[in-house]
């Protein structure tokens, strides 16, 4: 019998054998620096040895059991989250699953639920995962699905009078990315999360920030309502919040949360001990000395090492950067010579951006490296 995969993914041209910290180690040894970091899902780099011990740990002591019992890993995680969480009146509630976009579609499904509409704004360049209800809220060439399983209103990202004009007592849930990563690491405009806040307050709709890429301490704070000064109702994380154990979560403010009924969520592996012990360790290390200081500081040194050669512009916010290329250049074949010199990052939906989202463990002596390999193809035609 043959096996071979689907045709998901372009690979790159890479042998990995193993990882370590910001490194990726390569069959002929080479070490490549990871500016890509699994896209924001190694938030403490490659193979973090406490992690390990951690999970190992966590494995012999309890390695499953039904969500239908309560565990140490899950109070333990509740501590450590509650610590980076943002101040909101009635605190607030989490719901475990695996990945983003069930953490996504587990959002708007409380959304709607609760607010009893059937209505769902989101943007245009956004990007929520593949399954039906994510795929539907995503701007996409191919959704794959027949059709939406809710009415979707589809904006342009940035534009107040718009969604003023949208967000009415129809809508149920608006939906975004705080910053748009796959879009091309877009910022939403001055004033814009401040507006969408306040329509859904007017129109009572659940504001969701997506942070899957964003939080875990991604933008130099815990959570992008700390970085933007906007809470929403519910938020969304996933990819770094288990730093390479798979896990999603939908954290809803208690005055959501107070009004689900029971049985209308539900994960038979989402709240398992490994995964909320490896969430606690991120938990943890976000909330530790030192670490999101580190975010912002290298931000600054990776800035600084970018603004050279083929880059016109840098925007984006802590370990989340898109570089702006120069006219002319193609974001692909920048990431393709970087590669050539021993370092990977990623592309994105925009084909004149190159993304950065290394581990927030990358500190500002990676990013020297990072430039003096940019200033090489300074002269190098890409
Ligand atoms: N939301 C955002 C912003 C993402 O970037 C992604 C994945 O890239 C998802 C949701 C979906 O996450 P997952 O692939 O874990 O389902």
């Amino acid at each position: 019998m043959q096996l071979t995969e689907t045709t998901a993914y372009r690979r790159l041209p890479l042998d990995v054998v193993g990882a370590e910290d910001c490194e990726l180690i390569l069959a002929d040894g080479t070490r490549v620096l990871d500016l890509y970091g699994g896209h924001c899902v190694n938030s403490l780099g490659a193979g973090h040895p406490g992690l390990g011990a951690a999970l190992a740990e966590q494995w012999r002591t309890l390695s499953f059991v039904t969500n239908l019992l309560d565990h140490a890993p899950r109070r333990a995680f509740h501590e450590a989250f509650a610590s980076n969480l943002p101040t909101s009146e009635g605190g607030w509630q989490v719901f475990c699953t695996n990945s983003g976009a069930e953490a996504n579609e587990n959002a708007v499904k409380v959304s709607l639920a609760v607010s009893q509409r059937v209505r769902v704004v989101t943007f245009n360049g956004a990007f929520h995962g593949r399954t039906a209800a994510a795929t539907a809220l995503s701007d996409t060439a191919a959704p794959g699905f027949p059709m939406n399983p809710f009415e979707v209103v589809r904006l342009p990202w940035g534009d107040t009078r718009a969604a003023e004009a949208a967000i009415d007592e129809s809508v149920g849930a608006v939906m975004l990315e705080p910053i748009q990563s796959l879009a091309g690491v877009v910022e939403p405009p001055a004033g814009f999360l401040e507006a969408l806040r306040a329509a859904c307050d007017r129109s009572g709709a659940a504001l969701i920030f997506d942070e899957v890429q964003t939080g875990s301490g991604r933008l130099g704070q815990p959570w992008a309502a700390q970085h933007f000064g906007v809470v929403p109702d519910l938020f969304t994380t996933a990819k770094g919040a288990g730093a390479g154990f798979p896990i999603g979560l939908t954290v809803v403010r208690g005055t959501w949360g107070d009004r689900i009924e029971p049985g209308l969520l539900g994960s038979t592996f989402g709240g398992g001990p490994l995964a909320l012990r490896a969430a606690c360790e991120v938990a943890k290390a976000v909330a530790s000395a030192g670490f999101l200081e580190n975010v912002r500081a290298t931000s600054t040194a990776l800035r600084a090492a970018s603004l050279r050669g083929p880059v016109r512009s840098v925007r984006g916010a802590g370990l989340l950067l898109g570089l702006e290329l120069r006219p002319g250049l193609r974001a692909a074949d920048v990431r393709d010579a970087l590669l050539e010199r021993g370092i990977l990052t990623g592309t994105c939906n925009d084909p004149s951006i190159l993304r950065l989202s290394p581990p927030l463990t990358l500190g500002p002596r990676d990013a020297q490296r990072f430039g003096e390999a940019f200033e090489a193809l300074a002269t190098v035609e890409v």
